[in-house]
Order: C-alpha cells, then structure tokens, then sequence
C-alpha cells in the first residue's frame, strides 16, 4: 500500500467520529501524491506525515458564563495547536452552534498550508466554541469571551499562539478577549489579531481578503495573457469578503455585475454601486432588495443564480459549497476564463475538476483568501515593533505577498509536471516549506 494511503488509512482509524478532518487530510494527501512519491523513503522513515496529520496538542475545556437572567450556561471551548515549525501557531476562533473537535481540526489541518502559502512565520492552529453569539446581549457576549478566555490564556501568548477572528467572532468578541487576556497576565501584548485600531488593530485587515483576492487573480490572469481591464465580473456574497473584492476589481478597470445574500441576488448590468453595497450591508444590515429599491439598473432574484449570468471572471465570496457542478458548466457555457475563491471550500469538488478540464484559470481560496491571515501576521509585525504602519504601506506588502503566493504555487504545479494546477499547486508549495522545517528540526 502506498505510504499516503497507509496514512489515510490510520487517519479515519484513529480519529473515526471527525468526517471533516478526513476530508481535508485526503484533500491535501491525494494532491501531494507526486511530492510523497518522489520522497517516499525519506519520508516514511521519518514518519512525517503522521507527525503532520497529528496536532502538537489540542484543548478542550468548559466555558461557564451566567446569562441575563443569573441562569449559568455551560459551552466547551477548543484550541488545536497543530503545527509550529515555521512560526507561532496562528488561526481564528469560531464561535458557532456547530463546533466541535472534527470541525476545529480540519481547520486547524487547512490552516497550516494557508499561513505557509503566505511566506510569512507562522504555523497553524484554530480554536472557538459552540458558543453562539447570534441573540446574545452584549453583556453575555463579554461574559462568554471572559470566561473563554480565563481558560484560554494559560495556552497562547504573542510568540506561542495568536488567535484571531472567524465566524462568530468579530471587533466585539475580539476587545473582550483581548481585556481579559491583558488583567489576567498583566502584560500587553499582540496575543490576538483583528483587534480595533485605538489598540493595536492594523489599518487594511478589513479590506485585505477582498483586496488580497484581486490582487491574486490579476496576477493569474497576466501570467496567462489576460488583463482585469474591462472583464465583467460576477461575485457572489455581500458581507466583508465580496464588498472589498467588488471594490478592488472596479478599481482595477473591471465591471462587477452580481452580488448575493443568503436570500437573493442583485444582477446590476451598470456595474455594482459600491457605496450604495456599503450602505445597505455595512450601515443598515439590510437586504439587497434594498440596493436594488434604489439602484434603477438592478435587478433583484430571489434564490441562488449569481452563476448563470455571462462573465469573464466569477469569485465565489460567500460559503462553502456555493459553485455546484451545473454552476460550473453554465459558467464554462458563458466562456468565463477565470475563478478565484474568496470564501473558503465554495467550489465543490466536482465543480472543480469540471473548471479545470475545461481550461478555466482556476485558483483555490487556500491561497486566494490568504490575504486576511498575511495581514493578520502584519498586525502581528506592527505589535512586536510598537508601531503603525500607513494604509499604503500594509497595502503594498498585502500586494507583494498575494503576488508572490501565485508565482510560488505556479512554479510548484510545474516542478511536478502539473503546470496550472494551482490546486495542486498550492498545497505543493504550503507543504514542501512546513516539511523541510520538520525534518531539519529533527524528531519532535
Ligand atoms: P460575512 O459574514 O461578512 O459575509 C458572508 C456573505 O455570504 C453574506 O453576504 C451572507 O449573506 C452570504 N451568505 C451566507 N450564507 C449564504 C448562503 N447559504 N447562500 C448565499 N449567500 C450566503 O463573511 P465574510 O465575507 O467574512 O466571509 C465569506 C467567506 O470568506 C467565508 O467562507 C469565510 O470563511 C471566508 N474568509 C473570510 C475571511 C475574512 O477575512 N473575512 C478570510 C478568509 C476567508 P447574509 O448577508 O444574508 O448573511
């Protein structure tokens, strides 16, 4: 049996209730076939990818809080350090109903590629609660995030592990994580990212996914004979991803003409308004039938279909599991050259290799989201240095960085004869820097 099948194999029997951590260990072991073949010896003796599928040390602990009406509520708190060999762990918290260890795993696994794609020091790791902030006073937020975190700090710390936002977890969650971590260790230190900016936030965190998205396509598009100027683009999703990424694309010469919710969708031929966007999600959390209430050339869809209109360029920035098989050949139909993905895991599987068969540039939100966990190292960066760096200057590495990601996972896919497989690609070049590291800092 091959070594990554044997591995795969041991995988599913030691963690057999973790459905997702299975997925995501075979997602990454099967694209790294051509890389473990051609190492196999080395690294069967020296047992590295059963070192790499088992966390450093994971944490589960009991969260007590009392909500608005003294009644005591218990949640369970998690925190997996998986991997630290090129830096301090790093990863969000999610709050959400659905955490559980399997979830924070695959996480916590995916996370290890994504921060090493980034080129920058840091390992991977993920945390969170099935804590669910949704309804909650902002007292019982603080004192959900107090108690988590009287647990949580005896584990992280600014060169150990530094958490940051996720689903569930905002600017909110993060301040009163940030409070209770600084009175119990009386040291103020970057423990956390994402912060507000009166207090060590960066300037561009909000922007970077979106930004960070642009940047990596337009780079993908060049290397393959292709300008953003005057391509129509359709986007899906209207929170913190899809805005910046709506924004960016027209200021690089491109015409954004769909945006969704989890209701509908805006098909707006004029090019979306993205003040108007900004206005209706940002200000007033409304629905997009709003925007198109005061934008003449909108049309408003109930229901999913941002992928049926003709586009040079589509980027899922919404959920998982939101471009399906039917989407993909409606948008291969329409002759779009390029997908990038802005959220994490919206393609799945099949309408991915649909895409790549058919030729479409396709990058992999592993690297082409990577822009918000590279600007939350920068934050990083700024704390140890006690300064703040200007918009422009955050921006501009932002730039380099996603620019650099593309050329790295482009010359891995050629190296092992995959040339624009940038999904294979990407997981080649997040690996091959982690398993040097582990190899050269010997059995540990
Ligand atoms: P937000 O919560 O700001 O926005 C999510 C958007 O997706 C909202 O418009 C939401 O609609 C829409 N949406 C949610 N569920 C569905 C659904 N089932 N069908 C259609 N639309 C849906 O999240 P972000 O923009 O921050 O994140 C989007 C994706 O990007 C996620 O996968 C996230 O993990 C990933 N990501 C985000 C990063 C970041 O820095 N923010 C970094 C890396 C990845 P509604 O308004 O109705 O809720």
């Amino acid at each position: 049996m091959s070594y990554v099948d044997e591995v795969l194999e041991r995988v599913i029997a030691k963690n057999p209730a973790e459905p997702e951590f299975h997925q995501a260990v075979k997602e990454v072991l099967e694209s790294l076939r051509p890389v473990i073949e051609a190492n196999e010896e080395k690294y069967r003796k020296e047992a590295l990818l059963e070192r790499l599928t088992e966390p450093d040390r994971q944490f589960k602990f009991r969260v007590p809080w009392v909500d608005d009406k003294g009644q005591v509520q218990v949640n369970t708190g998690y925190r997996v350090q998986f991997n630290n060999s090129i830096g301090p762990y790093k990863g969000g918290l999610r709050l959400h109903p659905s955490v559980n260890l399997g979830i924070i795993k695959f996480l916590g696994f995916e996370q290890i590629f994504k921060n090493s794609l980034t080129g920058l020091p840091i390992g991977g790791g993920k945390g969170g609660s099935d804590f669910d902030p949704k309804g909650k006073s902002d007292r019982e937020v603080m004192a959900f995030c107090q108690s988590f975190m009287t647990e949580l700090c005896k584990y992280i710390g600014a060169d150990t592990d530094v958490p940051a936002g996720d689903i569930g977890t905002g600017a909110r969650e993060i301040g009163y994580m940030f409070g209770q971590y600084k009175k119990i260790k009386s040291v103020y230190e970057g423990v956390l990212t994402g912060k507000g900016l009166s207090y060590g936030g960066s300037l561009a965190r909000t922007e970077a996914t979106g930004y960070g998205l642009l940047y990596l396509t337009e780079e993908m598009m060049k290397c393959n004979g292709h300008e953003m100027k005057d391509k129509v683009v359709c986007i899906s999703g209207s929170g913190n991803v899809a805005i910046y990424a709506t924004q960016k694309a027209q200021q690089l010469g491109a015409k954004v003409v769909t945006v969704s919710d989890s209701t509908g969708w805006v098909y707006d031929p004029e090019g979306i308004d993205v003040a108007l966007l900004k206005e209706v999600k940002e200000v007033k959390r409304a629905r997009l039938t709003e925007y198109a209430a005061a934008r003449p050339s909108a049309e408003y869809h109930e229901g999913r279909g941002v992928w049926s209109i003709k586009c040079d360029i589509a980027l899922p920035c919404a959920t998982q599991n939101e471009l399906l098989l039917e989407d993909a050949k409606q948008l291969v139909a329409n002759g779009c050259i390029a997908v990038a993905e802005g959220a994490n895991m919206p393609t799945t599987l099949e309408a991915t290799e649909y895409l790549q068969k058919n030729n479409v540039l396709f990058a992999p939100g592993k690297a082409a989201n990577a822009g918000g966990v590279a600007t939350s190292a920068l934050e990083m960066s700024q704390n140890s240095e006690r300064l703040s760096w200007t918009f422009e200057e955050v921006d501009g590495k932002l730039k380099d960085i996603m620019v650099n990601i593309f050329h790295n996972l482009d010359d891995a896919a050629k190296r092992y004869g995959k040339e624009g497989d940038y999904v294979a690609g990407a997981n080649i070049a997040g690996f091959e820097k982690v398993a040097d590291a582990m190899i050269a800092q010997g059995v540990c």
